[in-house]
């Protein structure tokens, strides 16, 4: 069939040949050659930008669907299109398909793809994760309420619904129910209006695990406060299990009464932080096999560019994911950072592009600014010394490997004639408690910061 379709182009673009001039042709006409998609009668070529796309629509476009017209007896139309709004359509056509699936819910509110198989624990998350698997084993036991803290995008949610999803599939006497604190007060509100407020009462009576996500939103709305407040309290007497998100800690939850707050920290106080760059990595070859992808078929080099450069949520991360996932089936090519920074262009255009992938040269030069800096040699620092004199500088030089380069602790470690990992987390962390500590280590490390920079 495309054969047909590009038949016809083939025809079309000779005709314009002959009509317009060659330098024209040649740079407008030429390189294309590339259907994109055929629509509802509608050809769509490959266009290398929107330049020339452009041009083309707005002074040939007529003539060609007029050619077209003529040499074709459905009528077929010419549209031109360029690789940027392919995968701009796509990739929205993707993400609301995403955002459908989510919404296959379960019973409880849940949705299913949370749950602790996929949730993938790191030193950031760990404390929450092992508490909310303890609190699903046991609910209403182990730790009531159940309050996890965290910014967004860091899984909060993830996790909550893991509790309920693994209650429902292990314990199947107990009701779950996830409710997001905007819904809950808008429930009320309107229950409350119409007068139907034992329709409320009846929705939580019979509940065994109550999930409230991003209680922050309770902040002034002083009746729904009062409300939840007698929910608590009737849930909490019969030992139900109560788990709550929020953004914040209990202590900095602003206009919502104390006497519900300090409530919070009655059971478990659990926060999330950031995922550091090997989780980061690790959580990028989970969604991958949730995409049914072979770990392989994306080389590591593209994963840490894309864990490099998304930082500070893994909602954005799996974006940036998704997007690049896209684009290589799209083109049908394999990923190379040159490709992959082309597919996420658009998202990183506000940041400041992590290129760096910890190229050779860029370790040597962090060894020799260090290494002059204390004025000691490569081959004492990387060695297994113990003098403090030595000691010191190789701490100084892992903590800013990672701090700066985001090198993961493995692999600083094999700079370091292989130490261990653990020893590597150890120095970067004694050079972290130096910095808030000492006064001279804050120096040393500002210092070596802006000559390494
Ligand atoms: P929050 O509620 O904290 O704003 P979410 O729970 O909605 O964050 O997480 C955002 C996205 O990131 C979700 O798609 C979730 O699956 C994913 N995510 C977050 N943390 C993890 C993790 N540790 N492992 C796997 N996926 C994660
Ligand atoms: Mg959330």
């Amino acid at each position: 069939m495309e054969e047909k379709y590009l038949g016809l182009w083939v025809k079309i673009k000779y005709m314009l040949q002959q009509t317009i001039g060659e330098k024209t042709f040649n740079e407008y006409f030429e390189p294309i050659n590339k259907i994109a998609k055929v629509e509802n009668n509608t050809i769509f070529m490959l266009t290398p930008n929107n330049f020339i796309k452009n041009r083309i629509d707005k002074l040939f476009l007529n003539k060609i669907n007029e050619y077209s017209s003529r040499e074709s007896n459905i009528s077929l139309r010419f549209k031109f299109i360029t690789n940027d709004e392919i995968v701009k359509v796509e990739t929205e056509r993707i993400n609301t398909e995403i955002i459908n699936n989510m919404e296959t819910i379960r019973n409880g509110n849940l949705n299913q793809t949370y749950t602790f198989e996929n949730f993938v624990t790191g030193r950031n998350n760990r404390l929450a994760s092992t508490i909310a698997i303890q609190v699903a084993d046991q609910p209403g036991v182990f730790a009531n309420p159940l309050y996890i803290f965290g910014d967004v995008g860091l899984g909060k949610t993830h996790l909550m619904q893991s509790i309920g999803n693994y209650i429902i599939d292990n314990n199947h006497t107990k009701t779950v129910l996830y409710v997001k604190t905007e819904n809950f007060v808008e429930d009320y509100v309107n229950l409350l209006r119409s007068k139907q407020i034992e329709k409320f009462n009846e929705k939580y009576k019979d509940i065994d695990v109550l999930l409230v996500d991003d209680i922050q939103f309770l902040s002034k709305k002083n009746q729904s406060q009062q409300e939840f407040f007698k929910l608590f309290e009737k849930l909490h007497a019969q030992n139900k299990q109560i788990v709550i998100t929020s953004d914040r800690p209990t202590t900095e939850l602003k206009d919502i009464m104390t006497r519900l707050t300090s409530r919070f920290s009655w059971g478990l106080v659990a926060d999330i932080n950031a995922p550091d760059l090997e989780h980061r990595i690790e959580i990028l070859k989970k969604k991958l096999t949730t995409h049914s992808i072979q770990g392989d078929d994306i080389p590591l080099e593209v994963l840490e560019l894309i864990a490099k450069n998304f930082t500070s949520s893994v909602r954005e991360l799996e974006g940036a994911l998704n997007r690049v996932i896209f684009y290589k089936t799209m083109l049908n090519e394999d990923l190379t950072v040159d490709n992959t920074l082309e597919a996420l262009k658009p998202l990183l255009k506000n940041k400041e592009l992590n290129k760096n992938l910890n190229k050779t040269s860029d370790v040597d030069k962090l060894f020799d600014i260090v290494c002059g800096y204390y004025n000691i040699s490569r081959t004492d620092v990387i060695s297994n010394s113990r003098k403090r004199s030595i000691v010191y500088p190789r701490q100084v030089i892992m903590y800013l490997m990672r701090k700066i380069y985001e090198i993961p602790f493995k692999k600083i470690g094999s700079f370091f004639n292989g130490k261990d990992h653990s020893t590597v987390i150890n120095s970067c962390e004694k050079i972290t408690f130096g910095i808030k500590n000492e006064d001279n280590i804050k120096k040393d490390i500002e210092n070596l910061e802006s000559k390494i920079k």
